[in-house]
């Protein structure tokens, strides 16, 4: 196995703003249907297998990336995030997927761009609060202010130009390792979050994972998700679906549209 410890040599352009010299922008979907087009926009494609996943090297828009899937569940992203920070130089991550709608006015196809998340399944009560990740004195990981603002301005393009009449909304997101997918469920989850001060817009599995890694290296981390579900009993047919059909070409789009913008930032 070849581990490339850092980015080709500097591109025409860089977003400084997120990237040292050397470093590259991770581009992490949950599932390969959320990636599918991506790869195929690589230039310099280079493909590195470790640990059990494959990581896509190459440049973007021209910005140095490596493009890979987290895997389903909070212990896969976390170990995929760790390991994109430890072996492949990253300097920034960025999560494009999908998750299923719990705020309200959030509808299937919406985007919920992350303003930071929460973990509704970590409970240490009655040692800690609830939701409290014990060590860290916080039930929730914030987003990088600025790299999530560039991709909101991206998703905020997307949808006017490419996707109306979907809206962008921008909040808190629940992680949990659990596919939520029933009408008696969904509304626990939500009364019980609202209750507790933590009125999530979304419910996913992974983001709470990679920005807690994020939070511990220091790394600036953005994420948005594409609502392809309710989250209630008919959560696994609209899943499905939109995962093969829209997921895809939504991710395309924004991350094009982000990497334009990033890779017209001044040079390192
Ligand atoms: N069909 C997939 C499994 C998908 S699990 C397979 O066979 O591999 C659902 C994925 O979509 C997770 O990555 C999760 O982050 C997101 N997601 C979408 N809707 C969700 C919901 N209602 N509850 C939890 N996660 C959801």
């Amino acid at each position: 196995m070849t581990v490339l410890p850092h980015a080709p040599p500097a591109p025409r352009h860089a977003p400084a703003a997120f990237l040292r010299p050397g470093q590259r922008l991770a581009i992490l979907s949950a599932l390969v249907d959320e990636q599918r087009g991506l790869i195929d926009q690589l230039q310099e494609r280079q493909r590195i297998e470790h640990a059990g996943r494959h990581f896509w090297l190459g440049r973007f828009q021209g910005v140095p990336v490596v493009l890979t899937v987290s895997r389903i569940g909070k212990v896969s992203a976390s170990l995929t995030a760790a390991t994109l920070i430890e072996r492949f130089a990253v300097g920034a991550i960025v999560f494009t997927g999908v998750a299923g709608a719990l705020g309200d006015g959030v509808q299937v196809g919406d985007v919920v761009v992350a303003q930071d998340f929460i973990q509704h399944d970590l409970d240490v009560s009655p040692l800690f609060a609830r939701y409290e990740v014990p060590a860290y004195g916080r039930a929730r990981f914030a987003c990088d202010a600025g790299l999530s603002q560039a991709l909101l301005q991206a998703v905020q393009h997307s949808l006017a130009h490419d996707f109306a009449p979907a809206r962008v909304h921008q909040g808190l997101i629940a992680s949990g390792d659990r596919f939520v997918s029933g009408q008696a469920e969904v509304r626990a989850l939500r009364e019980r979050l609202q209750q507790d001060g933590h009125p999530a817009l979304a419910v996913e599995m992974e983001g709470a994972a990679v920005a807690q890694v994020c939070a511990d290296h220091g790394l600036p981390y953005a994420a948005m998700r594409t609502i392809s579900d309710r989250a209630d009993d008919s959560a696994h047919r609209d899943f499905a679906q939109f995962v093969e059909q829209v997921a895809s070409r939504y991710a395309q789009a924004i991350i094009t549209r982000l990497l334009d913008s990033l890779g017209q930032g001044p040079r390192p």
